[in-house]
């Protein structure tokens, strides 16, 4: 099959053979013709596997040109970073066309949006947030939506935004509306959210073990400690040629920000990036673009921070710790062998963490290939307190499975214990004194303020 075949037009057959689409994905493949023919969609498909151009396509066929004020089609996306990257992506395929495609989220300026929204648009790529925010300052008219999209639905119900969702639902008209629902995953929140959005769907699914499986070649490395992890992620590293450009992925943003602070203490802090939560929203599109375009070689980043992030060519994922939300592991490794290229996933799994490979094992129906640690990697001795929490985390998950399990750990821990012996005193203990009232306390007084740090 061709893009020939679906009889698009000749600006955005133009617009695909520059951005080099030769052949239709398999979720492209399927979705457009049934969106074109005015279809609803629930397509089951991760990022990376074409879905944008799967419902952009049909969506600037149906605009064809710039016209009015209003917005003709609305795409909700869970992140900035997606909503930015959805309205690039649609800006690229509209290129020879002259409709208007604005994104909008919060973290940033609502005025220059609202302004930008008042030139009048075509498409509006939104999150759900800002979207409302801007609704209810009677800034923006949804009465010529034809066209709904939720994007990368399973994380909106993991990020808590039905509620905005349903918001949203209810003032857009739904007469003669065409829906289209993108999930990666199929949880139950999302199913009761295409029953009550969808009309009689075409329901496309592409499968994560399919796309994984393919084009993403999956190691996994059992290592013993955070060290040993570092050592092992320096000796990748080293070879720049093959890992030339990286995606490190850490659970929290705290272990992201650590590991950052460790990378560029080695290496040119210009090559290595991280994005997460805390940090400001232009730093984030900072090192995502510069990670884009080349000049940034290794990104760490959270899982929250790196959805939507479209790096085509990244050579290799590499997840320092594995996630516990399993459906993470899907979207982290998607990064890497997207459409037709073909990528790398390595994770490093500490002896706590093969409790979630295992389940996430299950998740993709893959087993992921084991490799035994490089010799040149120096396997350094695991503090005693990283053992400690490793083993509590052991016992927890063995509860979790069996609530009968008494806790190895534990058990352990309280019998070296001396029993604790209470005994009732008519003393006061130092707690029960009163504190001296302090004198001339003035809080506006720079001495009697508690440092923060
Ligand atoms: P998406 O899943 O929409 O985030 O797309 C992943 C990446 O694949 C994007 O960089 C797209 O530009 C690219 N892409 C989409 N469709 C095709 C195609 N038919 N051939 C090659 N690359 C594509």
């Amino acid at each position: 099959m061709t893009f020939e075949d679906f009889k698009l037009n000749k600006q955005l057959l133009t617009a695909c053979q520059e951005l080099e689409y030769s052949m239709p994905t398999p979720i492209q493949t399927e979705v457009i013709p049934l969106a074109l023919a005015g279809h609803d969609v629930l397509g089951i498909a991760q990022t990376g596997t074409g879905k944008t151009a799967a419902f952009g396509l049909p969506i600037l066929m149906k605009i064809k040109y710039a016209q009015g004020m209003y917005p003709k089609a609305l795409i909700l996306a869970p992140t900035r970073e997606l909503a930015m990257q959805i309205a690039k992506n649609l800006q690229d395929l509209a290129k020879y066309t002259d409709i208007r495609i604005l994104s909008i989220y919060g973290g940033t300026g609502i005025q220059a949006q609202i302004a930008a929204i008042n030139q009048g648009i075509d498409i509006l790529v939104a999150t759900p947030g800002r979207l409302l925010d801007i609704y209810l300052k009677g800034e923006l008219f949804f009465k010529e939506i034809k066209t709904l999209v939720l994007d990368e639905a399973d994380k909106m119900m993991d990020m808590g935004f039905m509620h905005q969702i349903r918001k949203v639902l209810e003032v857009i008209p739904s007469k003669k509306r065409q829906n289209l629902l993108f999930s990666a995953t199929l949880p139950e929140k999302v199913i009761s959210l295409t029953e009550e959005f969808l009309e009689f769907p075409h329901r496309i699914e592409i499968t994560p073990s399919a796309t994984t499986a393919e084009t993403i070649a999956q190691s996994l490395y059992k290592v013993p400690n955070l060290k040993t992890k570092i050592n092992l992620l320096e000796y990748f590293l080293a070879d720049e040629e093959k890992f030339s450009r990286v995606m490190v992925f850490a659970r929290t943003r705290k272990n992201a920000e650590n590991l950052y602070k460790y990378l560029v203490r080695k290496y040119d802090d210009n090559l290595i990036k991280v994005i997460h939560a805390n940090k400001g929203q232009n730093t984030r599109i900072n090192a995502m673009e510069s990670f884009k375009n080349g000049e940034v070689r290794v990104l760490v980043a959270t899982d929250v921070a790196a959805r939507g992030i479209d790096a085509i060519a990244v050579s290799h994922v590499i997840n320092f710790d594995v996630p516990i939300v399993y459906e993470d592991y899907v979207h982290r490794i998607g990064r890497t062998g997207r459409a037709n290229h073909t990528g790398e996933a390595i994770t490093f799994v500490n002896m706590a963490e093969e409790y979630h490979i295992k389940k996430i094992e299950n998740l993709i129906k893959t087993k992921i290939t084991e490799f035994e640690l490089p010799t040149v990697v120096e396997i350094t001795y695991t503090p005693h307190e990283e053992m400690q929490e490793m083993k509590k985390a052991i016992d927890d998950h063995k509860k979790a499975e069996d609530p009968d399990f008494k806790g190895a750990f534990h058990e352990k821990k309280e019998s070296n214990r001396p029993p604790k012996v209470t005994k009732k005193t008519d003393k006061k203990s130092p707690k029960d004194k009163k504190k001296p009232e302090r004198k001339n306390f003035n809080p506006r007084h720079k001495k009697n303020m508690k440092k923060k740090y």
